[in-house]
């Protein structure tokens, strides 16, 4: 089988059990949880069983350990990880605002993370994978970013696949250079990802179809369109498929996109159809969001064909 890797940052989440604006006052908090946007998307292809590896950097601490574990006990090879010694693992605090918009405060780029350099296991991992999943945020953190422009033109020469999960707030693109660099990463995209709005960020077109024709006319092979609660659309040259959201109690949306996106490249590499691809992809999304913590609502297989009703009697 195909396997998958990632670039990107590893970190712990905590979250706060009352809804409000932010973190003023001393409160309930639950965690800490495995966490990062590449983490959660990994984690979620192993789960599947499809092999699967990540680069990345942790301290030498309670919360490196923790993800480790979590990702290693899922299946992801975690030998392009390295654990710095004297260096802390980052840290995400988030509280669900009344209106369900998220305050989150970040302890991200003076973590472990923020230095990761391509260490040897890394470089195995670039000569023995045969697809790489690029997010947005770690193209917005520095020393990720260097690693990961190597890593897609390393998988890239050697005739591997690229997906992009731009996963960016509007105002880090304006962080110098940033737009640049995530263009160049479009511009060699097999599969993109966005969510919602984020398909207008590479386009000047003001409506939807546009802006997805736009980009395959650029020559982006295929485009996923994540709706939250309103399902997902797949678009390539062959036309439009969508799905409807499963019905399911949404408890925390963290995670959702990473875990949709896992399934969907899980699937695609393995061969499956647009639609089927889009319909596992659509589940995960919504088994994602059935748990607390941005992890731990990464499904199984079986998980996956239970909530499409496809589980044999
Ligand atoms: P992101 O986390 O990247 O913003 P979304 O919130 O759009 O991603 O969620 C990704 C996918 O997960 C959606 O396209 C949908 O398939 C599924 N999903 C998310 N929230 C729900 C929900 N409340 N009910 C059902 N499915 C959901």
């Amino acid at each position: 089988a195909k396997k998958v890797l990632t670039v990107g940052e590893i970190l712990v989440e905590i979250v706060a059990t009352t809804k409000g604006d932010g973190f003023g006052e001393p409160q309930p908090l639950i965690g800490p949880f495995p966490s990062g946007a590449p983490a959660i998307f990994i984690d979620q292809v192993g789960r599947l069983g499809t092999p699967a590896a990540i680069i990345s950097r942790v301290g030498n601490d309670d919360f490196g350990r923790l993800n480790l574990d979590r990702l290693a006990a899922d299946g992801v090879d975690v030998s392009g990880v390295e654990v710095a010694k004297g260096e802390v693992t980052g840290s995400a605090f988030v509280r669900y605002r009344p209106d369900g918009s998220r305050k989150f405060v970040y302890n991200i780029a003076h973590s472990a993370t923020g230095r990761l350099v391509l260490t040897p296991a890394g470089e195995a991992l670039l000569e023995s994978c045969d697809h790489l999943h690029v997010m947005g945020t770690a193209l917005s953190v520095s020393g990720l970013a260097d690693v990961a422009r190597e890593a897609i033109a390393r998988i890239k020469a050697r005739g591997g696949t690229l997906s992009f999960d731009p996963n960016l707030r509007r105002e880090i693109l304006e962080t110098p250079g940033l737009r640049q660099a995530l263009e160049e990463v479009l511009a060699h995209s097999d599969l993109f990802l966005p969510s919602g709005e984020e398909i207008y960020l590479f386009t000047e077109a003001d409506d939807e179809a546009a802006a997805v024709a736009e980009l395959l006319r650029r020559g982006v092979g295929e485009i996923v369109i994540k709706r939250g609660d309103r399902g997902a659309s797949h678009f390539d040259a062959h036309g439009r498929t969508d799905v409807a959201p499963l019905w399911v109690d949404e408890v925390d949306p963290t995670g959702a996109g990473d875990c949709f996106g896992g399934a969907f490249v899980s699937l695609w590499l393995a061969g499956a159809s647009p639609e089927t691809a889009l319909r596992y992809a659509n589940a995960a999304g919504a088994h994602a969001v059935t748990e607390i913590g941005p992890m731990e609502g990464a499904a199984t297989r079986d998980q996956l064909d239970a909530l499409l009703g496809l589980t044999k009697g």
